[in-house]
C-alpha cells in the first residue's frame, strides 16, 4: 500500500481545504514551529482510525475540529481523506479512498471507497496492509525516545505492526466478543 494523497478540511489548523501529494519513498515534514507539522501526521493517524483523543493532543475527539481564531469562526466539522495505491486484484481495487469526518455532537463517520463503514473496518483495512494509526512508519515527535523506553510487550506490538500481523489481533478480539 502506497499513500498517494491527503486532503484535509477543518482539521485542527488546516481550516481551509488543503491537499498534499505523497510521493514514493521517505517523506519528511519541515517548517517553523507551530505551522502544523504534527497536525499533518495526526491527520494521517486519525483517518486510519485513531480512537485516542489524548494521542491527538486533545481532551475530546471534537478538539480536532478547527476551533476558530480571533478572525475566523470555528468549523462545525473536520474531514480527512486519504488515498492509497493498492493491489488492483485486492479487495479495494487499484485505489483505496478512506474518509473520516467528525461533526460536533455527532461523532465520527467513515467511508471506504464511497461506502459507509464502521471504525473497526477501517482498522482492518490498514492492519492488513501493515500500517495503521499506530504504525511505526509514522515517526512523530518523541516517538524514538518512546521506542527506547518501551516495555518488552509494547515493543512486541510495534514489531507485530511492522510484520503485518496486527490484523490477526483485531480479528481475535472480535471473535472473543461473539
Ligand atoms: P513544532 O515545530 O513546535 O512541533 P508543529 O509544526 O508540529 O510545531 P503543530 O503542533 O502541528 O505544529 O500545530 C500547532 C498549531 O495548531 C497551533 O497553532 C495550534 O493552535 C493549532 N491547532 C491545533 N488544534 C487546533 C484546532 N482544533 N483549531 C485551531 N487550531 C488548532
Ligand atoms: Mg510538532
Amino acid at each position: 500500500m502506497q499513500f498517494k494523497r491527503l486532503k484535509l478540511s477543518g482539521f485542527k489548523s488546516f481550516v481551509e481545504p488543503a491537499e498534499l501529494r505523497i510521493e514514493p519513498g521517505l517523506t519528511g515534514v519541515v517548517g517553523p514551529n507551530g505551522c502544523g507539522k504534527s497536525n499533518l501526521l495526526e491527520a494521517i493517524r486519525w483517518v486510519m482510525g485513531e480512537s485516542s483523543a489524548k494521542s491527538m493532543r486533545g481532551g475530546g475527539m471534537e478538539d480536532v475540529i478547527f476551533a476558530g481564531t480571533a478572525t475566523r469562526p470555528a468549523r462545525a466539522f473536520a474531514e480527512v481523506l486519504l488515498t492509497a495505491e493498492t493491489d488492483p486484484d485486492g479487495p479495494y481495487g487499484a485505489e483505496l479512498e478512506v474518509v473520516r469526518r467528525i461533526e460536533r455532537g455527532a461523532g465520527s463517520a467513515y467511508r471506504v471507497n464511497g461506502k459507509d463503514v464502521r471504525a473497526k473496518d477501517v482498522a482492518l483495512v490498514f492492519a492488513d496492509a501493515a500500517t495503521g494509526a499506530h504504525s511505526p512508519a509514522l515517526v512523530s515527535q518523541g516517538r524514538i525516545a518512546a521506542v527506547i523506553a518501551a516495555k518488552p510487550t509494547e515493543r512486541r506490538m510495534m514489531l507485530e505492526e511492522a510484520a503485518g500481523i496486527a490484523g490477526l489481533h483485531v480479528r481475535r478480539r472480535d471473535a472473543e466478543q461473539k
